[in-house]
């Protein structure tokens, strides 16, 4: 399962360094096919930190506890693994 930012993001930024995929992006900023005028992650890049931590960092980070995980987006740990190896490979 990735994360996903609900709009109660207040744009700090503080998640997007802490992510080890680069998987978060400002809003509206490089991946236009989204609109959102807050910060969002890619789901195909985001590990749940799998790999590198033992939580996900932008939620622990998050002053406001918006980084939640999105329901829509379940993934075994098996597939995380395989996800983890794609994005070193981008
Ligand atoms: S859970 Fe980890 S990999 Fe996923 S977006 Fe947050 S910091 Fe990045
Ligand atoms: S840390 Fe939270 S409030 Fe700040 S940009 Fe990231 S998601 Fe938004």
């Amino acid at each position: 399962m990735s994360l996903k930012i609900t709009e109660k993001c207040i744009n700090c930024g503080a998640c997007e360094p802490e992510c080890p995929n680069n998987a978060i992006y400002e809003g509206s900023k490089e991946c236009t096919d989204k609109k959102n005028d807050y910060y969002f992650i890619v789901p195909e890049k985001c590990t749940e930190c799998l790999g590198f931590y033992d939580e996900p960092q932008c939620a622990s980070v998050c002053p406001v506890d918006c980084c939640i995980l999105d329901e829509e987006n379940i993934e075994s740990e098996e597939d995380l693994f395989k996800k983890i190896n794609y994005v070193k490979n981008l």
